[in-house]
């Protein structure tokens, strides 16, 4: 049996069908890079962290998560959770001590089953409204998401639509997994929203329909965690995304994705991955994606 139509091959995809030899730890532990090459130094940004229940009712209690961002220089994160109780916890006063800033995010997920569920169900949209309601020991949410469409039409659903449209009246960013189809399908629905694109397409768009998807939105933002062919073997940038990086350092962020405990237990190894990558550019391009980017957007104070 084949797909009708070519459809993003999903982390879900990868693990569930087919490809069973490759396991959550081996995609959430990448070869190591060289230990001698360049690293860039400054403070970072992640901005696509999860601090789910697993992790902290497992082994990564607060304590154990406030200190790999610390030795891994991390000065700020998103933290959106399922459920939002680990984003609570995190997004206050002992990451404050930390010198950690954390932005929340709402998860939509309550449970797993919401994964495919969400956008047709307005019970969501409604938690979602509560959970802006309240806020966070940290202060408001500042976005919404990570929401995940693994069927890009989904996107024209009611509670995407809604959820768009209600990020772009309150100025709230938004953190999408999706295809490029699918951030064209949201931005349609509110076309000044900041729009998050997790992974810039976990498929592995070309970089050409980047480029375009970028230009024709000016709020779109790309973040980088599990971008197939954002580096080479030894950890350095592919050329086209070092010139794409280096041209149009404003328009990216960079993240953990840390969405299995896997990925916790290895959080200073990706950090330090992502240093190797920063590496490569200029440094002014560098200190956009590892920080200025997410300070701008989450007005942000320079980390002391
Ligand atoms: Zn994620």
């Amino acid at each position: 049996m084949s797909d009708p139509e070519p459809r993003p091959i999903t982390r879900r995809r990868l693990l569930g069908q087919g490809m069973g030899a490759l396991s959550a730890v081996a995609l959430a532990t990448p070869p190591p890079v060289r230990a001698e090459a360049p690293r860039y130094a400054g403070a970072l940004f992640d901005a696509h962290l999860h601090y789910n229940d697993e992790a902290w009712l497992g082994p990564h209690t607060l304590d154990d998560v406030l200190g790999r961002l610390q030795r891994a220089g991390v000065r700020g994160a998103v933290a959106n959770s399922r459920p939002n109780a680990g984003t609570h916890a995190l997004a206050g006063p002992q990451a404050q001590a930390a010198g950690i800033a954390v932005v929340p995010f709402v998860r939509l997920y309550r449970q797993r089953a919401d994964y495919e569920g969400w956008p047709d169900d307005d019970s969501i949209r409604r938690m979602v409204l509560d959970e802006l309601a309240v806020g966070t020991p940290a202060g408001p949410f500042r976005g919404l998401g990570e929401f995940h469409l693994y069927d890009s039409r989904r996107a024209d659903a009611p509670v995407p639509r809604a959820l768009m449209q209600l990020a772009q009246a309150r100025g709230l960013a938004v953190l999408a997994h999706c295809d490029d189809e699918a951030v064209q399908r949201l931005m349609a629905h509110a076309p000044q929203t900041r729009l998050i694109w997790a992974h810039t397409g976990i498929g592995g768009v070309p970089l050409a329909r980047v480029r375009a998807l970028l230009e024709r939105h000016p709020t779109l933002l790309g973040e980088l965690s599990y971008r197939p062919g954002l580096t080479e073997g030894d950890g350095r940038l592919a050329a086209e995304w070092r010139a794409l990086l280096a041209e149009q350092p404003q328009r990216f962020l960079l993240g953990s994705d840390t969405w299995v405990n896997a990925r916790w237990s290895a959080y200073e190894t990706l950090m330090d991955e992502v240093r190797r990558w920063l590496a490569d550019l200029p440094p002014a391009a560098a200190q956009r994606i590892a920080w200025d980017n997410a300070a701008a957007l989450f007005g942000l104070a320079a980390p002391g």
